[in-house]
């Protein structure tokens, strides 16, 4: 039988799920409904991203561990995918025990290959991000993507020597030119990677909140080792070699465009370090805009989408998400253009659909659009 494999992010546990997250994990259900339409074995893979020092600073702030803080908002993501009706295979958390075995044989695998060495950092860092950045990368000091001040950090730390797989990585999306979808975000992968690659912080000596270092325990991994390595550790990687034989790679990643330099650039290099192939492919989508600016916390226009479902019906909303916006570019969610999109397309389908399958499918979808306060 076919096999057909896809994983969405694991989204970060600091905020409860939002559009923005509904939308990729969408995307990524009805890409594998296909397949399972074409009878295929289909395998989707989701999660959360547990560690690191917001979740610790968030537990501080609330007076309770960071393992009581995660496993209150952990399950509120598993029950909204519930909700939207998403056909999950596997949800997994960074903080299971499956998870650590996996991304400590993943670093030592990496370091075992002389690519993990310890080193100093000086430089600009965003908190929001968890991510350091160059003066180029930053506008006059401030991060792009959440427009507040970088700090200047100067701490020992663990290093992949990502510098070292330009060249293999270029060769890679030569003989793989397919990999990644739209076509387009090939480009900007191949001309990240021939700019020069930079080596990356796999460690933090100051924080405890996340999975030790099987060479040093005086620091703990960070972000990247433990967060990509869920789509391994998940197939077995570390705890079950056959299962992680049959399962790996996997035929797409869904992910957002913000995340391409790490899950196109990072993620492989640190595969081929470990030994290990590279997934087949990424789906790359763009952002679900609200008032034409990025969901956040900070501008205050975040979008809870099961507030939607409780309006127009999990299928509404998921017909909505898929069918207003092209895949790859960015699209505006607005209320308005929900509400006119299903109002006209409902009307439609159930004059359509209403008629060939019978009164009482007619009576439910009517039912349905007058709870809805549609006419
Ligand atoms: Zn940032």
């Amino acid at each position: 039988m076919q096999k057909f494999s896809a994983t969405t992010p694991i989204y970060y546990v600091n905020a409860k799920p939002h559009l923005g997250h509904a939308y990729t994990t969408i995307i990524a259900d009805a890409v594998c409904r296909w397949h399972k339409l074409c009878g295929e074995d289909v395998h989707l893979l989701t999660g959360t991203d547990e560690h690191g020092l917001k979740i610790q600073q968030f537990a501080d702030a609330e007076g309770i561990s960071p393992k009581q803080f995660v496993d209150k908002i952990a399950p509120l993501f598993r029950d909204a995918w519930d909700r939207l009706n998403i056909d999950i295979s596997d949800f997994i958390r960074t903080t299971e025990e499956r998870h650590k075995i996996g991304v400590q044989k993943l670093l030592q695998a990496c370091y075992d290959a002389g690519d993990i060495e310890v080193d100093v950092y000086r430089g600009h860092y965003c908190v929001a991000c968890e991510a350091y950045y160059t003066p180029e990368e930053l506008d006059t000091g401030r991060c792009k993507i959440h427009n507040t001040q970088a700090e200047y950090v100067e701490e020992e730390n663990y290093f992949f020597r990502l510098s070292r797989y330009e060249e293999r990585l270029l060769k890679w999306y030569a003989d793989h030119p397919d990999a990644i979808k739209p076509d387009h975000r090939v480009n900007e992968v191949t001309g990240f990677i021939k700019q020069g690659l930079r080596d990356f912080s796999v460690s933090r000596k100051t924080l405890t909140w996340g999975i030790k270092l099987p060479w040093d325990d005086s620091h703990v991994a960070y972000v990247w080792f433990d967060a990509l390595a869920n789509y391994i550790t998940a197939h077995g990687y570390g705890t079950d070699d056959k299962q992680f034989a049959d399962n790996w790679p996997v035929d797409y990643h869904f992910i957002g465009k913000d995340i391409i330099r790490f899950h196109c650039v990072y993620w492989p290099a640190m595969l081929m370090s470990a030994g290990l192939e590279p997934p087949k492919g990424w789906a790359v989508g763009g952002w679900l805009l609200v008032g034409g600016e990025k969901m956040s916390k900070t501008t205050g226009n975040v979008v809870n989408p099961l507030d939607l479902i409780d309006e127009i019906g999990v299928d509404g909303f998921r017909y909505y998400v898929l069918a207003d916006t092209n895949y790859g570019n960015d699209g505006d969610f607005s209320y308005e253009g929900l509400l006119s999109r299903y109002n006209a397309e409902s009307r439609k389908q159930f004059w359509q659909f209403g008629r060939a399958r019978g009164n009482s499918c007619r009576k439910e979808m009517w039912r349905h659009r007058t709870r809805a306060g549609f006419n």
